[in-house]
């Protein structure tokens, strides 16, 4: 059993074994939802994905301006309380 995290090489959705890595280009940008083009930075994504079923997991490459755009400019989700 997994936390479901595709990383240690076990799907989440599926259970299956086939999880492969790469790397996605966000050519539109990370952007705040409705935000348009103006928003956006450019992103590039660690990419996890199950052969098996086609789930996918991404992680954004940080760096000190990757992680200031996203703190300053996307929407913050509080931690939900009692799902821990
Ligand atoms: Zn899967």
């Amino acid at each position: 059993m997994t936390n479901g995290d595709l990383r240690l090489g076990r799907c989440g959705a599926c259970g299956g074994g086939e999880v492969y890595r790469g790397e996605y280009v966000a050519q539109g940008g990370l952007r705040p939802a409705g935000a348009g083009a103006f928003g956006a930075k450019q992103a590039v994504f660690d990419a996890f994905v199950c052969a098996v079923c086609g789930h996918t997991q991404l992680h954004v490459r940080l760096d000190a301006r990757m992680s200031s755009h996203i703190r300053g400019k996307l929407t913050w989700i509080p931690p939900q309380q009692g799902m821990g």
